[in-house]
């Protein structure tokens, strides 16, 4: 597989060192130099979600990594299901959150896992991140167990939810979880200076498995498939798409260009709403990022928008076949207790999702909206709105009772460095 950098056309990389390098000079993003188009789709769906991942990644990464290990690490990220669930008459729920950490970000941050371990052919990595949450869980256990790679993911002390916490820092062995004493900015403004530091970059062979890598993208386009797959009527479908920085609906939209039949895309925004305002006026005018119910979609400056444009300015796509619309709180929850009335309980995000798919669907088609997390993870918001208890699931319920296993750091670059170092050099 070929890429280039969508900012520096002439930086032209391999799938593997897309997927070591993150993001392009100028911080740039890679985009796929050709795009195929599946002439099988029939037969594709009617394979067993592994079966069908290892296939379609295999036609777009090519022999950079052998059918069979491919295989393997597929079967190694995606052993959890990703269910179609009847909602109403017409209209689905595609639930992504059956993984280890409850959310979609499980499936692209373990396919990430297995490529960056395999690209890097047993040299060693290490991974420092910072999370304001989410993406700290879905890293830590995509990553928990690999050879030849240490993780160290801060985050800000005391500012992030005690199960949230609880998730990432339990794990021990190759993962590290620093509490810095700062807030999610500060965590990031520390990982900005490690990754600046020369010395440090080469002594630790810092990786920054971030959101935007190609591999993930490639791990999303799968579970579009997978939703298809499920459904026996596939004429007319209309997916809902909850919106942050856009690498969800960036792989819904690279599936369509593979073949799969989709009618069209609706991204779904909360009060950050960025791209409604910008498809509507044509006028790119982020505003300062507001806290939402829906709050892994809290993001003003999407990063992956740029792979969208790429898609209508390529010709791969067109611009008609995606929309856009903003779901404010009142009617986020709104469509949560609309769901609860339908028999299914839901958390903001995707009550954002149903929403504006309620609003554009139309006689004949059929509405998936995306599930990206289990109402668990957003169990104070969901028990708030719907007025009724919402239990933990077991994955969560365990991890609650064991004990945290991070080191607190004042916020303070030359004593985080010093920590690396003990860390990962011993
Ligand atoms: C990250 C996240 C989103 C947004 O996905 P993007 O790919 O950033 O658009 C939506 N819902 C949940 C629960 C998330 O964690």
């Amino acid at each position: 597989m070929q890429l280039f950098n969508l900012k520096q056309p002439d930086e032209k990389v391999s799938f593997s060192q897309a997927v070591k390098q993150g993001l392009g000079q100028n911080q740039g993003l890679f985009f796929p130099a050709q795009l195929p188009v599946f002439d099988d789709i029939d037969d594709l769906l009617a394979m067993p979600l592994a079966e069908r991942s290892t296939q379609i990644l295999h036609r777009l990464i090519g022999d950079e990594i052998p059918l069979d290990r491919l295989g393997e690490m597929v079967a190694e990220a995606f052993n959890f299901p990703a269910p179609l669930a009847k909602v109403d008459d017409n209209v689905y729920c595609l639930e992504l959150f059956h993984g280890p950490t409850l959310a979609f970000k499980d499936f692209g941050a373990r396919f990430m896992a297995q490529c960056l371990a395999q690209v890097a052919k047993g040299e060693k990595i290490t991974i420092l991140t910072a999370t304001s949450g989410d993406t700290g869980a879905a890293v830590a256990h995509a990553f928990h167990g690999l050879d030849n790679i240490q993780v160290v993911i801060l985050y800000p002390e005391g500012k992030i939810s005690t199960l949230q916490e609880k998730l990432f820092t339990t794990l021990g062995g190759n993962i590290h979880t620093v509490a810095i004493e700062g807030d999610f900015d500060q965590c990031q403004q520390l990982v900005k200076s490690t990754f600046n530091d020369d010395e440090a970059r080469k002594a630790l062979h810092l990786n920054s498995a971030n959101s935007i890598n190609i591999s993930r993208l490639m791990a999303q386009i799968c579970y579009y498939f997978e939703a298809v797959a499920q459904l026996e009527d596939r004429s007319n479908l209309v997916f809902s798409v909850p919106s942050g920085n856009f690498g969800n609906l960036t792989a819904g939209m690279f599936a369509k260009v593979l073949g799969l039949p989709v009618e069209r895309f609706v991204a779904s925004t909360n009060l950050n709403d960025t791209v409604p305002r910008y498809l509507k006026n044509g006028e790119w005018a982020p505003n300062p990022t507001v806290a939402t119910l829906s709050n892994a979609m809290d993001v003003s400056q999407p990063n992956n928008w740029p792979r969208i444009e790429a898609l209508f300015e390529f010709g791969y796509l067109d611009k008609a076949i995606l929309s856009a619309d903003t779901v404010d709180e009142q009617y986020t929850q709104l469509a949560m207790r609309q769901l609860a009335t339908l028999g299914y309980v839901s958390e903001p995000h995707a009550g954002v999702a149903y929403k504006a798919l309620e609003r554009v669907l139309e006689p004949g088609q059929t509405g998936i909206f995306l599930g990206t997390a289990h109402p668990a993870k957003f169990r104070d918001t969901v028990e708030n709105v719907l007025g009724q208890p919402i239990s933990l699931p077991p994955e969560l319920a365990e991890c609650a009772s064991k004990e945290g296993l991070s080191e607190t750091l004042a916020c303070d670059y030359e004593l985080l460095k010093q920590h690396l170092y003990k860390l990962v050099l011993g």
